[in-house]
């Protein structure tokens, strides 16, 4: 598995986890020293993106965005309801 499918299956969970329904993943660079990869969410009123990085800058990060920061604003409810499901 190379580099870019592992932080792909990494982004891809966290955004799940938050609600999000996402695109399939576009490389925005794709050099020798730089692969940088986006999504989207694919919800109307969302679209959330993520974006990976395989070599990021010093202080720069692999994976970052508003998808793997955020809730999904279509799916929030339905999570918090399973969350209140957990605690009972
Ligand atoms: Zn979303």
């Amino acid at each position: 598995m190379t580099r870019y499918s592992r932080l792909r299956l990494e982004a891809l969970e966290a955004c799940k986890w938050r609600g999000h329904r996402m695109s399939r993943f576009k490389k925005l660079y794709n050099t020798r020293s730089k692969v940088v990869g986006y999504a989207v969410c694919l919800d109307e009123e969302c679209y959330s993106q993520v974006t990976i990085d395989i070599h990021p800058l010093p202080n720069g990060i692999e994976i970052g965005g508003r998808a793997v920061a955020c809730n999904c604003p279509a799916r929030n409810e339905w999570r918090y309801k399973d969350e209140e499901d957990n605690l009972e």
